[in-house]
């Protein structure tokens, strides 16, 4: 097996699904979202975590996702978050997803499919309160729901909405979010009062999920926080006042593949960003932006201004930081150990992961460094980084 792997922490997967389970509500349920590889730790891994932990369902973004878990006995409901097109709707079908639905082209094209399969699909109807992504209107539930209700092949199984800022620790934010869940309970309320059973209520993501738990409802799906990390800063004042902790659950690992003495003058990688300004040592580490480690870290390139010194990337060896310099190239990058650091040829580096990986730093600096969120960091280790679940 290659160097470069992401080593995936199981124990921390179901610690964090229990602290996830601490802070639900008695009849409230969980929905793991397992989209995007189980956010790279593994979909397959999550879903049975999650199956072990009495989570309800999970949810996907693909019908390929679906299908991927169905094909590993994934037997639990599967949410298909984002539509899909119209030639995957049969697949959609034919392997049971629940998809969310929130047009009647849409829900026609599941009838057809259901009906041309002789199956009954349950679907989610999603209602728009203000994420302005998927949803119908709010006025439009009722009919919506009553035309589900109609189709002899659906089932109204659940309704949802989505949050645009629940991650958010401003008043504004939070305004927002009340606004959203007060416009999505009338929404549900309509659909009662047209006669229709709304199914499992859901709106909470993980963040609404540890601040707001009036607003878990009958379901919540979570995602980041099962994979060990906070959406915000309220998500983490709510989970600390509880005396609880989220844990990584990924690891990015590589070794030292090479070890070479560099002189003062000398230059490293392309663009000669970066020049010896002293006689040092310098490691080769087989892994690069095509493995997820984002170019945009390099040191020298434009995105330094806005860094200092210290918020520069490092990879810990042996319990040291050792800073990378000259750009990240495609497969590889270096970093300088200077003279006498005791580091050997293949060594471990380890760019993030929890405190028990050696790694100095997890996905959420690394996101800092790089001008994003924990979430793309984790979901950009690609595919040709192998998974090892220890
Ligand atoms: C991905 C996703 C979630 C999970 O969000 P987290 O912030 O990772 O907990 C919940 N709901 C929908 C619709 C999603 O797309």
């Amino acid at each position: 097996m290659r160097s470069t792997r992401a080593l995936i922490y199981k124990n921390n997967l179901m610690h964090n699904l229990k602290t996830v389970g601490s802070f639900l509500r008695p009849k409230t349920k969980l929905c793991l979202a397992v989209k995007a590889n189980g956010y790279g730790a593994g979909a397959i891994t999550a879903a049975n975590a999650a199956h072990a932990c009495g989570a309800a369902c999970v949810a996907v973004a693909t019908v390929d996702e679906g299908i991927e878990l169905r094909e590993n006995r994934i037997s639990c409901p599967i949410l298909l978050l984002s539509l899909c097109s119209e030639d995957e709707v049969q697949l959609a079908v034919q392997h049971e997803l629940s998809p969310l639905v929130c047009d009647n082209d849409y829900i026609a094209q599941f009838e057809k499919s259901a009906a041309r399969a002789e199956k009954k699909i349950a679907v989610h109807l999603a209602i728009d309160t203000g994420m302005g992504r998927l949803g119908c209107a709010q006025d439009a539930a009722a009919a919506l729901a009553q035309k589900i209700a109609a189709a002899p092949h659906l089932a109204l199984a659940g309704t949802c909405t989505h949050f645009a800022s629940s991650d958010e620790a401003t008043a504004d934010a939070r305004v927002y979010t009340e606004r959203q869940f007060a416009d999505f309970v009338r929404a549900v309320q309509s659909m009662k009062e047209a006669g229709v059973n709304p199914g499992v209520c859901h709106c909470a993501a993980s963040a609404a999920t540890f601040t707001q738990p009036d607003m878990q409802l009958d379901m919540v799906r979570v995602g980041i926080a099962a994979y060990g990390y906070y959406g915000g800063e309220a998500t983490l004042a709510a989970v600390a006042a509880s005396g609880q902790a989220l844990k990584p659950v990924m690891a990015l690992q590589t070794q030292v593949s090479m070890i070479r003495r560099i002189h003062a003058g000398q230059y490293v990688s392309y663009g000669r960003t970066w020049k010896a300004s002293h006689d040092t040592d310098i490691a080769v580490l087989p892994i690069g932006y095509a493995d997820g480690l984002f170019r945009c870290l390099s040191s020298g390139c434009a995105h330094e201004d806005a860094q200092d010194k210290n918020e520069r990337l490092h990879v810990a060896i042996n319990g040291k930081q050792f800073p990378v310099v000259g750009r990240i190239c495609m497969d590889q990058c270096m970093v300088e150990l200077g003279s006498n650091s005791g580091v050997h040829r293949w060594d471990k580096a380890m760019i993030f992961g929890p405190y028990e990986s050696g790694a100095l730093q997890d996905a959420a600096a690394i996101a800092k460094m790089a001008g994003t969120i924990p979430y793309e960091i984790l979901t950009s280790v690609s595919e040709r980084v192998p998974r090892v679940v220890v």
